[in-house]
């Protein structure tokens, strides 16, 4: 079935989440569907006055919000996670069209992001403090969890809505305002969130408005967030190039960064693996998103004694698996993001043949005229080197044979990036190993599932070069909160700590 043009399927679905027209059109920042790269809205860019004037305005709105009761703050998630309820279908779908990922995914973006309003309305009644036991007769210590300010947010246009979420939902329950920079690459989607916010705060009397605002732009604008004096924390999503950018500039001004950047991630395949279980695991974790997760897997280590069996199964996916318009329903992958990270995989593929090893896929295919449609790529690497050690936001997975179990686990650890990482295997001590401090050193390691498709349940993040930041669920919420460690003297006596002496 042929689908509608992109951008007379947006302007719909726009205006069915309630953003007004005006915001998506005559505007100087275009946004462009992956699809068939036609433009689908043109939204004003902010100035770097109207960063200022927006985290003045959040600030104020903090200010009122910190001392809202902290279920209360609950509440308005709450409702936010029904406006998300509601408009799944629209949004999900909208995803899909300005990010190119398929429209599963897309709705499954929405789900992460009621799933992370669930958890922060049940966190929203269990911010907790400690008790701590004093050396000092008729004392009380204890640790209490305190809002912050006002929160940054910068975003990556491959989880255009949902890292947002994961950070804006622990960020309001925690008594945070928010400014929220999303990519330029996907203001549609930001703008539409905005608005299913809007409607929720408005049914909520005491969220101040401002609480949670969008500024739109490049980078440019995101440095103005960042240096801004007004926000205490900045949570940056992005590149590993950016995130050393934005972790500089706010080490200059001792704010707190939470950064979330680039992955390189492997997966070890062990002689006692479900091969059918890996093949799909691996396939899904490579290829799914055209490569564009942060956790995409893109090393694949194989034990000699399953190689061959694993090996031909996985190129034969490759070659089959439907890429295409990623609204039909039988698509399993849609276009790349645009031509730049075309030409990045291409320039990738092309040191790997110069290194030798074998390039099975990657060529652009047919797909809807205007995008970068790729048949994902399968390389047999001879060494982990050149491109492998790097990550390119492409389809493109390096296959390396191995015998030895430790020397896997080292070429798991042996990237900048430490992210995520799976290992196949039913044999007890494999796994146990991987997971052992002497096994993966990544922030995620997963035993017989793949390197992507985390859950919001537990902190998600990674190490190195990763950025070393957590976010969503555990107790990620802390990230949000300043902690105040807080001593009463309930006697009448003035005890030192130590048993130090200054009697006056
Ligand atoms: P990007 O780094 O180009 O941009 C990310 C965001 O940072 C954008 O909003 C951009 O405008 C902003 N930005 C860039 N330079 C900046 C600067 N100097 N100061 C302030 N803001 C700046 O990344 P992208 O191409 O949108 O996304 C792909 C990358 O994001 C990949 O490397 C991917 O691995 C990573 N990513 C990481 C995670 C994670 O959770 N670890 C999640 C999603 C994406």
């Amino acid at each position: 079935m042929t689908q509608p043009p992109p951008v007379v399927e947006v302007r719909a679905l726009l205006e069915a989440l309630g953003v007004p027209a005006e915001r998506f059109t005559g505007g100087d920042l275009e946004s462009r569907s992956p699809i068939d790269g036609a433009l689908i809205g043109t939204v004003a860019s902010n100035t770097r006055g109207d960063v200022a004037e927006a985290v003045e305005a959040a600030h104020d709105a903090f200010v009122a919000w910190r001392s809202i009761p902290a279920p209360r703050r609950g509440e308005l998630v709450r409702l936010f996670g029904e406006e998300l309820r509601r408009a799944k279908a629209e949004l999900g779908r909208l995803v899909a069209i300005e990010t190119g990922k398929i429209v599963s995914e897309g709705l499954g973006e929405v789900q992460e992001m009621i799933d992370v309003c669930d958890f922060a309305v049940g966190l929203s009644r269990q911010l907790y403090g400690l008790t701590i036991a004093s050396e000092r007769p008729e004392h009380r210590m204890m640790e209490i969890w305190r809002p912050l300010g006002v929160v940054g947010i910068i975003s990556a246009f491959n989880f255009p809505v949902a890292v947002w979420a994961w950070n804006a939902a622990l960020a309001l329950v925690c008594g945070n305002a928010v400014v929220w920079k999303p990519s330029e690459k996907t203001p549609l989607t930001a703008l539409a969130v905005q608005a299913l916010f809007e409607t929720a705060a408005a049914r909520v009397p005491e969220a101040p408005r401002k609480l949670s605002q969008i500024i739109v732009g490049s980078a440019e604008i995101g440095e103005a967030l960042v240096d801004n004096p007004l926000v205490p924390l900045v949570s940056a999503t992005g590149s590993t190039a950016m995130g050393r950018a934005v972790g500089a500039r706010l080490a200059r001004r001792f704010a707190r960064a939470l950064l979330e950047l680039g992955g390189n991630n492997a997966a070890i395949v062990c002689p006692t693996a479900d091969i059918d279980l890996t093949l799909r695991a691996v396939a899904f974790s490579a290829m799914g998103t055209a490569g564009q997760r942060c956790t995409t897997l893109r090393r694949l280590f194989v034990h000699d004694a399953v190689y061959n069996e694993l090996i031909p199964r996985l190129k034969v996916a490759y070659t089959n698996v439907a890429i295409g318009d990623p609204r039909h329903e039988a698509t399993l992958i849609g276009p790349l993001i645009d031509g730049d990270a075309f030409q990045a995989m291409q320039e990738a593929l092309d040191e790997a043949r110069a290194l030798g090893w074998p390039v099975h896929g990657g060529a652009r295919v047919p797909g809807v005229a205007g995008g970068f449609y790729v048949r994902p790529a399968l390389v047999e690497a001879s060494a982990q080197s050149g491109p492998m050690i790097r990550e390119t936001f492409a389809p493109i997975l390096y296959v390396v044979r191995f015998s030895e179990l430790d020397a896997a686990i080292e070429l798991n650890n042996a990237v900048a990036q430490g992210l995520s990482s799976s290992i196949f295997t039913n044999d007890l001590r494999e796994a146990e190993l991987f997971l052992s401090e002497r096994g993966s050193d990544c922030g995620i390691a997963n035993v017989n599932i793949g390197s992507s498709g985390a859950e919001i349940g537990g902190a998600f993040g990674g190490e190195k070069e990763t950025g070393g930041g957590r976010e969503s669920g555990s107790d990620s919420w802390k990230a949000y909160m300043r902690r105040a460690t807080n001593t009463v003297n309930y006697g009448r006596a003035l005890p030192l700590a130590q048993g130090v002496k200054f009697d006056i």
